[in-house]
């Protein structure tokens, strides 16, 4: 083996020591409840396709009849050849369900996060950003020309106290998760705006597990806590069940990260049928109040049921359910598990997670049966008690 490879694999043999050695697993099926996975049949417990849209015939439908007209691929960087009607549709869509002036699309969520943080914020202003926030939110502020500074997990004394100190920038931006991703919980963005208003700082909101999920009509954090937060942030891979990502908000921030925004200016737009499949699949989020509230009392029901049995369970309202299992090798025993009783609810360790708190990340969507749910706490009560995770 030669010297690069051999330093690659000390690297490797770091994270496979440290029980955090990651690999792929591939999908036979279509995403859903019930999938094959290596070959192996199992039950989803760990997907972000809330609504279970990613299969819904009326997406795939729209997606069809675009794919005929429009081709595979969108040919080009939006602001060259690639911005095509369904672009522009799509938008007009996102800005009416975000109730905002405007909006635009990014290739995925990822990129929204980094184009806005490395963009609005100047040199000469301040980031202050949750200590949970995703890692896209962390990659935008590393390409800032601003400060950041992090203030402790959705604590408001700590963010006023930032807010007080750090007078002297010339713009402060707050930066948050609606939902956050491997918590669960909301973010208080009724007391961030009123903070913000109150030091006459910017709100930035990622509303990525929240659209679809939280508000009577899906429209997330804004529509929870009736608040208009200055950018909203989102994907289109998570309830939405497909792919790419936004930024809602005035015309003029619409324009200036068009003009800004390196990613969105040097990235290839997605296609127009992908887009297509999105418009359809807010439409479908506007009126699926059933299903939103029907996946509400399923995650009740879960979480009761596991807290029952003496797990330590956090999150909020949203389809997030996060079990506390211990140390990181724990976890994956745990994982292991699960997935020899044909579940599959990956473990989630450090980096992501602080090294005593890994965790088995579990979500339910609104196609999982109350039979199947009962089926998860049960192997959680048989695994729990084998591992000595639950006494
Ligand atoms: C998933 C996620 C993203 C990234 O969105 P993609 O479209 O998958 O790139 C950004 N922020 C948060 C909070 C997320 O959970």
């Amino acid at each position: 083996m030669g010297e690069f490879d051999q330093r690659l694999n000390n690297r490797l043999a770091e994270r496979k020591k440290q029980g955090l050695y990651r690999k792929l697993k591939t999908m036979n099926t279509a995403p859903g409840p019930r999938v094959d996975i290596n070959g192996e049949k199992q039950l989803v417990f760990s997907s972000n396709n809330y609504l279970g849209l990613a299969n819904d015939q009326r997406l795939i439908n729209a997606a069809k009849a675009t794919l005929d007209e429009f081709g595979v691929g969108s040919s080009g960087s939006r602001l060259t050849t690639g911005n095509s009607i369904w672009h522009e549709r799509l938008e007009e869509k996102v800005a009416q369900f975000k109730q905002t002036e405007a909006a635009l699309l990014f290739s995925n969520g990822y990129l929204a996060n980094v184009g806005v943080l490395s963009s609005l914020p100047e040199k000469g202003d301040v980031i202050l950003s949750d200590q949970l926030n995703h890692a896209s939110i962390i990659d935008g502020c590393r390409l800032s020309k601003a400060d950041t500074m992090i203030y402790n997990h959705v604590d408001m004394i700590d963010l006023e106290k930032k807010l007080k100190e750090e007078r002297s920038y010339q713009r402060r931006f707050i930066v948050t998760d609606g939902v956050f991703s491997m918590d669960g919980n909301i973010a208080p963005l009724d007391k961030i705006m009123t903070l913000a208003s109150r030091y006459g700082a910017s709100v930035i909101v990622d509303d990525a597990h929240a659209t679809g999920v939280l508000g009577k009509h899906g429209r997330g954090t804004s529509e929870y806590f009736g608040i208009k937060p200055d950018v909203i942030i989102g994907t289109l891979s998570k309830a939405v069940g497909t792919e790419g990502g936004y930024v809602a908000g005035s015309k003029t921030l619409v324009d200036f990260l068009l003009n800004y925004a390196r990613p969105f200016i040097f990235q290839t737009a997605i296609s127009p049928a992908s887009c297509a499949a999105s418009s359809v699949a807010f439409d479908v989020i506007e009126s699926s109040m059933n299903k939103r509230e029907s996946l509400v009392s399923k995650v009740q029901y879960l979480k009761m049921n596991l807290q029952e049995l003496g797990y330590h369970v956090i999150g909020g309202q949203g389809p997030i359910v996060p079990v506390i299992i211990g140390e990181s090798q724990k976890a994956v025993s745990f994982a292991d598990r699960l997935r020899e009783k044909a579940i599959y609810a990956p473990a989630i360790r450090p980096p992501t997670v602080s090294p005593s708190e890994s965790r088995i990340r579990l979500t339910l969507t609104s196609d999982h049966t109350d039979e199947e749910i009962d089926y998860l706490i049960e192997a959680f009560r048989f695994i729990g008690e084998e591992l000595k995770v639950i006494t």
